[in-house]
């Protein structure tokens, strides 16, 4: 959900890369690490080596794996769709990013929705899409992080996709 941009922040970063359990991704090779106590839900960034990387809550996947497997799925879409890429050289792009990226991160978070959505259909999860659903909706008419779209916008944005044919 988080989406962190910043390859200066994530080497230098204080997260144990090499002892991090490993997951084992179903909706992309991208490397995805396991984090106990992680204040956010999940991060795609890249490593000081310019490597993807997924960060994900171990403890949100355990507790709610429907919710876990639409964030996995998105994470993945952020690096495919190369929003990652994107930003990787800006530098500091934590949680104040600068304000000319504001508007395309808002499109972003909506892209790579959309793009779960459509990896969940092929993998016969709609469990895992109502929980991304319903999670965007408890937000409701509030934004669901810094300059990110609104709960019922990106629920609706959900709901749409999932009936979709394409
Ligand atoms: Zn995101």
């Amino acid at each position: 959900m988080v989406l962190w941009l910043d390859s200066a922040h994530a080497g230098s970063s204080p997260i144990p890369r090499s002892r991090l359990p490993n997951l084992d991704n179903p909706y992309c090779d991208i490397a995805t690490y396991l984090l106990p106590d992680f204040s956010e839900e999940a991060i795609s960034m890249q490593d000081r080596n310019g490597r993807p990387v997924i960060v994900i809550s171990s403890r949100l996947l355990a507790n709610d794996p429907a919710y876990g497997h639409f964030l996995l799925a998105h994470e993945c879409c952020h690096h495919t769709l190369g929003h990652v890429r994107r930003f990787a050289g800006l530098g500091q792009l934590g949680p104040q990013p600068f304000y000319y990226i504001r508007p395309a991160l808002r499109n972003m978070e909506l892209d790579a929705d959309t793009c779960a959505v459509r990896m969940l259909k092929e993998t016969h999860e709609p469990d895992a899409i109502e929980a991304g659903r319903l999670k965007m909706l408890s937000f409701g008419t509030r934004p669901t992080g810094a300059y990110y779209p609104t709960g019922i916008e990106r629920a609706d944005n959900i709901a749409k996709h999932a009936v979709d044919q394409d």
